[in-house]
């Protein structure tokens, strides 16, 4: 593994400011996923900012109805979170498909949603991937690519999205905040993952900086709420 520096953010304002001001930073959630990557080389942050200790561990009903997911709750907390199971029960049960209890225990929201793909060729250094090398190749397409995408490929990339939380947040119509150098923006599920298209190293919509602070889920359609 690389050297790294680690700090630990005291604040989202301050997070953003340290991140903005390092190129080849990241922000660190549970770790689970990002520092696998470090280990295995394919990920090499000069520094990490640790997020997970943020004010962002409460799942909270708002006045208007809708639930806000704060960025740094664990999967766990989230699936067994009253509110989500008897509002959302497909989203507490696409955590639980997920990975196993000892992850879904450090596992943040945030970092959920940002996990890099599984391709094996992406994770492994002495393969060409035009995600992890742009230009290198992708060895998926006439290699082995169980799992990965049959709508929505490209020429560049055959990639799939691993989160099992996004599928079902997706169909629940969330939306993202998000904090980044000019303020605050809100960017709905839908549109915040990317096909590769000619691009396939951008994975979000997100700009580097970033902060996913929540995620908001509106109050369920009524028959949604009878099936529960
Ligand atoms: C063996 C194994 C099996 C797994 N199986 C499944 C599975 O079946 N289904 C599934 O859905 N997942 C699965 N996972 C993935 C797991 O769910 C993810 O590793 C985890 O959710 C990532 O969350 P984290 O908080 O640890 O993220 P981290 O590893 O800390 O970060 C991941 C990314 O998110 C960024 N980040 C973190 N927080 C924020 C934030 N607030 N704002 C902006 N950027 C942020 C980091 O910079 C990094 O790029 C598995 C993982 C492992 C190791
Ligand atoms: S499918 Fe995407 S991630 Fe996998 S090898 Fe091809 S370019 Fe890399």
């Amino acid at each position: 593994m690389n050297p790294f520096r680690y700090e630990r953010a005291s604040d989202a304002s301050t997070a953003v400011a340290m991140l903005g001001q390092a190129s080849g930073g990241a922000f660190l959630g549970g770790g689970t996923n990002l520092v696998d990557l470090m280990k295995l080389g394919v990920a090499q942050p000069q520094l990490l900012i640790d997020v997970s200790h943020l004010p962002y561990n409460r799942v909270e009903l708002l006045s208007d109805g809708s639930v806000r997911i704060g960025a740094a709750v664990r999967n766990s907390d989230l699936a067994a979170d009253r509110t989500i199971r008897s509002r959302y029960p497909m989203l507490a049960q696409a955590l639980l498909a997920g990975a196993s209890g000892q992850l879904r225990n450090l596992a943040t929201t945030g970092g959920n949603l940002l996990q890099r793909t599984r391709c094996v060729y992406f994770q492994d250094i002495s393969k060409p991937c035009n995600k992890r090398e742009p230009g290198s190749g992708c060895p998926a397409r006439e290699g082995y690519h169980r799992n990965l995408a049959i709508l929505g490929a490209s020429e560049a990339c055959v990639a799939t999205h691993p989160s099992d939380m996004a599928v079902a947040l997706v169909a629940l119509d969330a939306v993202i905040r998000v904090l980044g150098p000019n303020g605050e923006r809100t960017i709905p599920l839908t549109d915040f993952h990317r096909l590769p298209g000619d691009e396939p190293q951008r994975d979000t919509m997100l700009e580097h900086g970033e902060l996913i602070t929540a995620v908001l889920c509106r109050l369920p359609r009524q028959s949604m709420l009878l099936r529960a």
